[in-house]
This record gives C-alpha cells, structure tokens and sequence, in this order.
C-alpha cells in the first residue's frame, strides 16, 4: 500500500535532525560516485514492499552482482495492500504474484531465490517502534541478520512519508543494534519523489550521494517491468487498487541512483 501522508511527525525523537532542505530537489547537484567505491560484501537489500528493492537500489544490485558480490534482499511486507478487493488476486494470490515479481526482477540482476528472504509482514502495518508487536519483529529480525552479517545495507530512508517505510528503518536498526552489527548504512529515497509528499532534511546530518549506475540502467528498467501487478493493468478488477504512475517511475528511471548516509 503506498497511502499518501502528508503530515510526517518524526517518532523517533534520537537521531532526527531538524529539516531544512531536500537533496532531491537538486540531484544533479550531488557527488557521483562508481560502486568501486562503496563494495563491500555481504550486502543487504532492504524493502518495505515488494518493489522497493528495485525501485530504489537495482542499479547497486546489479552491479554488485556483476563483480560477483553477495547481495541478500529482505522483503519486510507482504505487498498485499495494493490491491485490497480483486476477486481475482485475493490476499494470499496478490503476496504469490508479487513475490514471484520480485524472484523475477532479481534473477534479471543476478540475485538467486536462496538469497531473497520474504517476512511477509501485513502490508501497510509494518510494526514501528511504538507497536506493541515491535520487539517480536526485530527479534525475528536480528537472528536473520545475524545469519546475514552484512557489512553493507541499503534501507529505505529513515523519513520516507511512507509510515511502512519508516517502520521498516526503525525494525533494521534495532535489529542490527540488537545483534551487535555496524555495517556501513545507505538509506534510499522512495515517497520523497513524489512532490506532494517530499518531506525536508538537514543536509548537516547526511552526506547525499549518487551512485552512477550507467552500466545496468537497461537491466534495472527490465527489473522495474517485471512488476507487472503494479505498473500496469494486470489486476484489473480493483478499482482502488494501486498503480506506479509514469511520473512516479521516471524518477527511477535514472543513470544514477540517490543514497544518504548519516554522518558520522
Ligand atoms: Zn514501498
């Protein structure tokens, strides 16, 4: 479900720097950087929704992958808000197409079904830190990082207007706090392409970047089409349900994509 929120109140009150600006507003302004740069391995790829992953970080997936790095993706929702009453796709068939969409997109960039891991956590209600259902995730989550031992992860940023989104930061750093890790961290953009919802950040606080993904551009707008349920009229007896507009995927649609890391 990718509901739109408007009003985004910082819940974590540590960490959140007062807001002043957004580097998405001028990306061409950032630094670019090749992946040389930032490879390490194993890595781990975090989405809220089955999407995210390629939406946000296909371009580092593949090419990871490509220089035979090992690139783990952690599904966190089960993706079954997008369409909520197709007859055709009730809940269990829409989370089966979906999962399989994201096996698809990551065989395309070279990341094997063992390494895609799904939650299946209820879509539009990841439990943030305030959910009474929160320790039960992250402690769930913490032995899979610990099975993981990332030395990189890729996270949806921690301010993105989607509440699952946050919620899926908010899991991964207890969880990694939990079992004792500290990879190097790159949170990525999603709801803040989407102008009504950008949301303002201290640029103080984050070195933004751009990682030239020039190399696997084509692949990653393969992977971004094998998403069929949600780009186009797949599920077509839901009128609410769910649809990437053309606009939305043009921001991803990029030579670059965007990552913040926190400075230390
Ligand atoms: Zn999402």
């Amino acid at each position: 479900m990718h509901s739109h929120v408007l009003h985004y109140t910082p819940k974590l009150g540590m960490n959140f720097p007062a807001m002043n600006d957004s580097p998405l507003a001028r990306p061409l302004d950032l630094p670019l950087y090749s992946i040389g740069e930032i490879a390490t391995e194993p890595v781990l790829v975090v989405a809220p929704h089955p999407d995210d992953e390629t939406l946000g970080c296909a371009g580092a997936i593949g090419l990871l992958r490509a220089r035979g790095y090992t690139v783990n993706i952690l599904v966190v929702s089960d993706g079954t808000q997008s369409h909520p009453n197709s007859r055709q796709y009730p809940a269990t068939a829409l989370r089966d197409v979906r999962e399989s969409e994201t096996r698809f997109a990551m065989a395309l960039l070279g990341v094997e079904p063992s390494h895609i891991t799904f939650l299946q956590l209820p879509d539009g209600a990841i439990p943030n830190a305030e959910s009474p259902d929160f320790p039960a995730v992250v402690n769930e989550c913490h032995v899979y990082l610990k099975s993981v031992n990332p030395k990189v992860v890729f996270v949806p940023w921690r301010a993105d207007p989607h509440p699952d989104h946050r919620a899926a930061w908010q899991i991964i750093s207890a969880g990694l706090q939990q079992a004792m890790l500290s990879p190097k961290v790159m949170e990525y953009p999603i709801w803040d392409w989407d102008l009504e919802q950008r949301q303002l950040l201290n640029q103080d606080f984050y070195h933004s970047w751009r990682l030239d993904i020039s190399e696997v551009v084509a692949l990653k707008h393969q992977a971004i089409a094998a998403y069929r349920s949600q780009i186009t009229n797949l599920i077509d007896d839901d009128p609410t349900g769910f649809r990437l507009t053309p606009e939305m995927l043009s921001n991803f649609a990029h030579s670059w994509e965007i990552y913040l890391q926190e400075n230390s």
